[in-house]
């Protein structure tokens, strides 16, 4: 059966096998294991992944790529796919006895950040995470300060988890070949934080405002929300820029700001 592949659903099928091999290889599938695929496409990793794992859960929008799946995979009892959108997809249901979900997935770009951040709501019962992504995000996501690469995805990634680049994948193991390069990154929740927040959400917005004028230095990036006296006290320079303060700076400016009493006009 072809099957056309379709851009608004990210589609672009891995071809190269000595990538899929890699990809696999990195998984260190252990016997035992849970295993979640997201986008399994055409079933390049369902593959080698069903020779492999204990239990596989494939999530999948495109029902066509499903009902294709469904016929290919017919012989396998430890597979189950899911027809639904990975973005709204309860990823706990799959592990309610305490298990530890392993993920992986060639995500569909258009979606990738959102798509991490939804993971992340349930970043307990996961143990770890192997996706290609494109080259320049797998870039941001492992970043450290002082580069240009450095910004909001890499703080709040970092702080979640820990990131590692694996190896980068050219266009060409692709069909349709995508105009960009690809990569393979390992995300590892941390079992505590790095760094202590007393709220995440804080974080976040902190973050947000000082990278939305990257440009600008704290003094006025922050304005609004802490004083450059309250940010020296922290013993952070006001002139410093968003992407020269690590994640422990971050988290410092996030607690000073959950911790400021509320005025009261
Ligand atoms: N893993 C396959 C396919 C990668 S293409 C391979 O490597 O060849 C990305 C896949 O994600 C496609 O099958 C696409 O239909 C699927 N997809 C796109 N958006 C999705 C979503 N929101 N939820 C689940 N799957 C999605």
């Amino acid at each position: 059966m072809a099957h056309q592949a379709r851009k608004r659903f990210g589609q672009n099928f891995l071809q190269d096998q000595n990538i899929i091999n890699n990809i696999i290889g990195s998984a260190m599938i252990r016997s035992g294991e849970n295993w979640v695929e997201i986008g399994a496409g055409q079933g390049a990793l369902t593959q080698p992944l069903l020779q492999k794992v204990s239990h596989l859960d494939v999530v999948e929008l495109d029902r066509d790529l499903v009902t294709l799946l469904q016929h290919k995979f017919v012989d396998y009892k430890n597979l189950t796919i899911h027809s639904s959108d990975a973005l709204r997809f309860d990823f706990s249901s799959l592990a309610p006895n305490g298990e530890k979900l392993h993920v992986i997935g060639n995500l569909p770009y258009n979606i990738s950040t959102p798509l991490m951040f939804h993971l992340l709501e349930t970043t307990d019962c996961i143990a770890d995470m192997l996706f290609m992504l494109q080259k320049e995000v797998v870039n941001r996501i492992c970043a450290e300060p002082n580069g240009k690469s450095y910004g909001r995805l890499g703080v709040m990634m970092q702080y979640y988890c820990s990131t590692e680049w694996l190896f980068d994948v050219p266009p060409e193991s692709f069909n349709p070949v995508p105009q960009v390069m690809s990569a393979i990154v390992r995300l590892v929740p941390h079992e505590k934080p790095p760094v202590e927040v007393d709220d995440v959400k804080m974080l976040a917005r902190v973050v947000s405002e000082a990278f939305s004028q990257r440009r600008k230095t704290l003094r006025n990036s922050l304005g609004k929300s802490l004083t450059e006296a309250e940010i020296l006290e922290l013993e952070i320079d006001a002139n410093l820029r968003a992407e020269n303060i690590s994640l422990a700076e971050f988290a410092k400016l996030a607690n000073a700001l959950s911790r400021k009493p509320v005025e009261i006009d």
